[in-house]
């Protein structure tokens, strides 16, 4: 078994969509970034991609490559994904926390979850999602971004 942890920021700005887990989320702003900005699979490949010791995104996909522009970071899991089971692993669980003040985001936590159990092959009790606020406090309090965490199991096969 092996353990990774993952954090991301992205930063909200209006005239953006909003992506979280694969989900586009109605809401009046949007994530600022090189790719669709999707914080919570950002933090979840970053966790994956640790656990076994593969790199992490900011390598993999580089934001000065302009063929990640506007990426669809679901994609970007698959290939995450793809690199794991090449190297012998496969992924235990996941467990990803979003921390955003507004806006609510539990009506599509079910929609995340399934994206994600999907990607990563394994089964929908594999995968959890926790939408908190951090109270108003900080930057995602005040709204300035969204932030996300995420951990993971991973087992060498
Ligand atoms: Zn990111």
């Amino acid at each position: 078994m092996r353990i990774g942890h993952g954090y991301d920021v992205h930063r909200l700005v209006e005239g953006r969509r909003l992506i979280l887990g694969g989900v586009e989320v109605p809401f009046t702003k949007g994530l600022l970034g090189h790719s669709d900005a999707d914080v919570l699979t950002h933090a979840l490949m970053d966790a994956l991609l640790g656990a076994c010791a593969l790199g992490d995104i900011g390598n993999l996909f580089p934001d000065s490559d302009s063929a990640y522009a506007g990426a669809d970071s679901l994609k970007l899991l698959d290939e995450v994904v793809k690199q794991l089971h090449e190297h012998g692993f496969r992924v235990g669980n996941v467990d990803v926390t979003v921390i955003a003040q507004a806006p609510k985001l539990a009506p599509y936590v079910p929609q995340i979850r399934q994206n994600l159990w999907e990607r990563l092959d394994v089964a929908p009790d594999r995968v959890w999602v926790t939408a908190t606020t951090e109270e108003k406090l900080g930057f995602t309090g005040s709204g300035e971004g969204i932030a996300a965490h995420a951990v993971c199991l991973v087992e060498e096969i």
